[in-house]
């Protein structure tokens, strides 16, 4: 009998005990944990702290008993493995409470001992009892044990992607003050800066004080101080910078590691050493669309890498194409969601690309409850090979994002996503779904039928006394509009061309793009030159007020 022993007992490691044990049931499967708990959705960690979530322990999905019984695997916890002699093909495991050491054999061995949040030492404080980070129901029943005795009243998140987002987001729903501090210029690097502006604003509505390009360096008891200079109220600290994968194990016994820190695995999750493998948040993956090796801690990726080493070890062949990279998060009443590359990503890997920005209505109009959706897609010039997305509304955007994913992982094309049918009703979307729609505009810019330049630029117009024509109605405008635009709505532009210049670029935007690219279409017909639209909506940010 196949003796199959798994290190780490949560998102990889429970998913590869579970697929051993469904591809063979003579094997003899044991999984080592070090903490008190295994199977547990580290996802959901965070609702406990708003009381979604009212019982930490219902995070938990599945006990040694449960596993034992259901699935004949011997879980045990409180065992750290500390050691491995790959010749022997044997692991030394620690009991963490005794410190008592023994020896266990092995066949195949599955490294998934995840990644650790990362806690600079540098930081002034940094191991005091009010910081606190998040990768277990142990630290989060600690955190909201320390916020509730010591009727905590200002909490300061340090990191903004999407763990520190989700723990504001569930903090926030307790009444407390709270201060979220980045270091980049923008929360979630998974979405580009102007998209990141919508989140931005989400945020200060939500009464939650957002200090950008600053950094952490001090902890003290009721305040922390920044790089700035600055101080910010604050008796509880939750770091969310980031996590590096937990490779001293697989180091100490030899593994490659690879160039990003990650433990190095051939396609079928075979680390340097025969007959060990390693998944998840430890391992270093091939991104599919810039074939650079990079790192993704998501709980996907760690399952189904688990259960594709397991197939591997029975024979079965499995298919590695490389990740994309999809996530959504929830924040207070919206969802943000992406996938694949953003813009600054294709810039950085000098990839050339183009992007639009719609921003169609989640629902027919006339429906009750509509929504905008901004959706950003990026696609690669002039191939067309659809390379990205983001999306952001109060609806569930995680539909677009995931067929976007879907199309990106079938090295889809626009045209592939133009001719796309997909479900609807009233309730469900526009009958043009905003995927269907945003792909037409990149049909349009690849087919060089009009120019746009993307909102991020207005300012640079403006500076440069550029003709800005702001095509909504008047009333939009007695409401906010670009100081130096002139009011030419659509309904009216006909009766005015001749207050359009022919001598210069125009400019044209409105509430989503839509009307003015419209407009920017009549004005291409009728003959005009230089007519470029703005894309993407200047007054995006309005649609929430
Ligand atoms: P883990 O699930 O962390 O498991 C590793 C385990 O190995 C740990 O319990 C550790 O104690 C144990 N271990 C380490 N070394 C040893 C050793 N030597 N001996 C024995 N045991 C050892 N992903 C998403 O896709 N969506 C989300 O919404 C999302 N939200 C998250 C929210 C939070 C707060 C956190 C912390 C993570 C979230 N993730 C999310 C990420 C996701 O949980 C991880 O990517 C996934 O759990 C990785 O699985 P893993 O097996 O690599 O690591």
């Amino acid at each position: 009998n196949k003796k199959i022993v798994v290190v780490g007992g949560v998102g990889g490691g429970a998913s590869a005990a579970a697929r051993a044990r469904r591809l063979d049931e003579s094997a003899e499967v044991t999984m080592y944990e070090k903490g008190p708990d295994v199977s547990f959705s580290n996802c959901s960690l965070p609702y406990h702290l708003s009381g979604l979530i009212p019982d930490a322990n219902s995070i938990i999905l599945k006990t040694p008993e449960q596993f034992k019984k259901q699935y004949n695997i011997q879980a045990e916890v409180n065992s750290e493995v500390v050691d491995i002699d790959s010749k022997q093909k044997t692991v030394q495991v620690k009991d963490t409470q005794t410190g008592a050491l023994r020896t266990v054999n092995y066949d195949e061995l599955i490294l998934s001992p995840g990644a650790k949040p990362v806690m600079p030492q540098i930081i002034k404080g940094i191991d005091n009892k009010n910081v606190f980070s998040i990768r277990n129901v142990v630290d989060i029943k600690r955190i909201q044990k320390y916020l509730v005795d010591n009727d905590v009243t200002d909490v300061a998140v340090i990191g903004g992607g999407f763990i520190g987002l989700e723990v504001i987001e569930n903090l926030g729903q307790t009444g407390k003050n709270l201060t979220l501090i980045e270091m980049a210029d923008h929360v979630l690097g998974t979405i580009d800066d102007d998209f990141a502006q919508l989140v931005h604003k989400n945020l200060y509505d939500n009464d939650v004080n957002v200090i950008l390009e600053d950094g952490l360096v001090e902890v003290d008891d009721d305040q922390i101080r920044l790089v700035s200079g600055k101080t910010i109220k604050a008796q509880a600290v939750i770091m969310a910078i980031g996590v590096t994968p937990d490779i001293a194990l697989a180091a100490k016994a030899g593994c490659k590691i690879g160039v990003t820190g990650g433990i190095e695995v051939n396609q079928q999750y075979e680390t340097s050493i025969p007959d060990i493998y390693a998944v998840g948040d430890a391992i270093e993956v091939t991104n599919m669309l810039t074939r650079q090796k990079t790192r993704l801690a998501l709980a996907y990726p760690a399952q189904m890498e688990a259960r594709d080493a397991v197939d591997h070890i029975y024979g079965r062949p499995i298919q590695n194409k490389g990740v994309i990279g999809s996530q959504v998060i929830h924040l207070f009443d919206l969802n943000v969601a992406s996938t694949g590359l953003t813009e600054a990503a294709c810039e950085e890997n000098q990839i050339e690309h183009r992007a639009v920005t719609v921003i169609p209505q989640n629902r027919v109009s006339v429906m009750p409850d509509t929504s905008p959706i901004f959706l950003k897609l990026v696609f690669g010039y002039p191939s067309g090979e659809i390379l990205g997305a983001q999306a952001i509304g109060k609806s569930g955007v995680d539909k677009q994002i995931d067929v976007i994913a879907t199309m990106i992982s079938m090295h889809g094309h626009i045209d592939d996503l133009t001719h796309l049918e997909l479900c609807y009703s009233p309730w469900f979307s526009t009958a043009k779904n905003a995927v269907n729609i945003a792909a037409l505009v990149a049909e349009n810019i690849l087919n060089d039928e009009y120019q746009q330049v993307s909102i991020s630029k207005v300012r640079s117009l403006v500076e440069k006394g550029a003709f800005i024509i702001d095509a909504r109605e008047p009333n939009e405008y007695a409401a906010g509009h670009i100081t130096t635009s002139v009011n030419i709505p659509l309904s009216q532009f006909r009766q005015r061309l001749d207050e359009i210049p022919t001598d210069r670029p125009v400019y044209i935007h409105c509430q989503s793009s839509q009307r003015s690219y419209n407009m920017v279409r009549a004005l291409d017909n009728l003959g005009y030159k230089n007519i470029t639209n703005i894309s993407g909506s200047y007054l995006e940010l309005m649609q929430y007020e």
